[in-house]
């Protein structure tokens, strides 16, 4: 009988090589003339992502449902783009699959729902100079890029999706006036989507402003796109910290071997990691998917942060869950897993009221 370190070695070592027979499949299928060396390369990935219905029903085997979802191209609340990639992940799913959900459009975006806005969060009110949003005295969000890896359904930011962001330098001179903000979080649209230099140009300005202690990156890249985390682009990152990365997994079938060695790159350079989730309905709203994603991303080195109540973004209802089910998730975690696997239960209030946590503390 093998020891069960060297069990558990061959248990991982298998399905490392499982995933990448996965892919090495979806790669034959949907792009047949592309070499190990292009979809290992993240420029590649970003201009083959599938735009259209016409290209996705080629790639994979699709329900009734989300195939008259994308003969509708008029009811979508946001264009269609998936990197391949990430695409190999929905390729492994049955029809109808939770991380097929985030990513195939749905008839219900249509939908207005009550309470549900264009703009949830008020952020247009809350802009203070062109892509920077001031909503707490002391910290900022400066919406540096338009674009993303790929385009989650249920957006909070689904109005201005692959929209080129405004040009940074007015945001830039709002912060060099104004000591009061200490703490910098550089989102999009996704700011790992821009190209090293771009992406150095903002955070060697951000650098330059003595009172920015602190800088922050919101990133789906390496759960959609983890080629993206490259060396060069990791030796650039680490020449601004202290500079923290909050990643955006959702789901532990995306905590793939490729997106763990991106978390180790980041990790190995000094960039601490945390995850910020979204409680969605059908998707990870369950006790098992919340423990398997929490428990996965420890294992990577990511600290759970934040699990969000759906926002009431417009034609996201059939997304969301409830609060009621996400404070039950984290009582139960509470005393089933490591106190550090257990993220705060938050919810952004519409019209820019901030952020507010839901639990777990002090729910009985
Ligand atoms: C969420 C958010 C932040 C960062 O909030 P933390 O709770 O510190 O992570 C900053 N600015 C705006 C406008 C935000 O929505």
């Amino acid at each position: 009988m093998l020891p069960v370190w060297q069990y558990r070695l061959c248990m991982k070592m298998d399905r490392q090589r499982t995933e990448l027979r996965r892919q090495q499949a979806l790669r034959r299928r949907a792009f047949p003339e592309a070499t190990a060396a292009q979809w290992a390369d993240w420029h590649w990935q970003l201009r083959h992502r599938v735009r259209t219905a016409e290209a996705l029903d080629r790639m994979l085997d699709l329900s009734a449902r989300e195939r008259r979802a994308l003969a509708r191209p008029a009811t979508w609340r946001m264009p269609l783009g998936i990197t391949p990639y990430y695409l190999s992940l929905l390729a492994a799913e049955p029809p109808d699959g939770p991380l097929r959900r985030t990513m195939l459009p749905d008839l219900r975006e249509a939908h207005m729902a009550p309470g549900e806005r264009l703009d949830s969060l008020g952020e247009a009110a809350h802009q203070v100079a062109p892509g920077l949003v001031r909503s707490y005295p002391r910290k900022a969000l400066l919406l540096a890029a338009g674009d993303c890896a790929c385009f989650c359904r249920y957006c909070t930011r689904a109005r201005t999706a692959g929209q080129p962001p405004p040009a940074p330098a007015e945001a830039l001179a709002w912060l060099r006036r104004n000591p009061a903000i200490r703490d910098v979080l550089v989102s999009g649209g996704d700011p790992l989507t821009l190209g090293d230099a771009r992406l150095e140009s903002i955070l060697k300005a951000l650098r330059s402003i003595p009172h920015v202690e602190l800088i922050r990156i919101g990133t789906k890249v390496p759960a959609t796109l983890p080629q993206r985390i490259t060396p060069a682009l990791v030796r650039m990152l680490r020449k601004y910290r202290p500079l923290w990365l909050s990643l955006h997994f959702i789901h532990p079938a995306e905590l793939t071997p490729q997106a763990a060695a991106a978390c180790r790159r980041l990790l190995d350079a000094g960039l601490p990691l945390v995850n910020q989730t979204v409680l969605l309905r059908n998707v990870n709203d369950s006790l098992e998917v919340m423990v398997r994603l929490n428990e996965g991303l420890l294992q990577m080195g990511v600290k759970p942060y934040y699990l969000h109540q759906g926002d009431l973004a417009s034609g996201t209802s059939h997304l969301r869950s409830t609060a009621s089910t996400g404070r039950r998730i984290l009582r139960k975690m509470c005393g089933l897993t490591t106190g550090y696997a257990v993220p705060l239960f938050m919810f952004d209030r519409p019209g820019g009221g901030g952020k507010v946590p839901l639990g777990p503390a002090g729910s009985p």
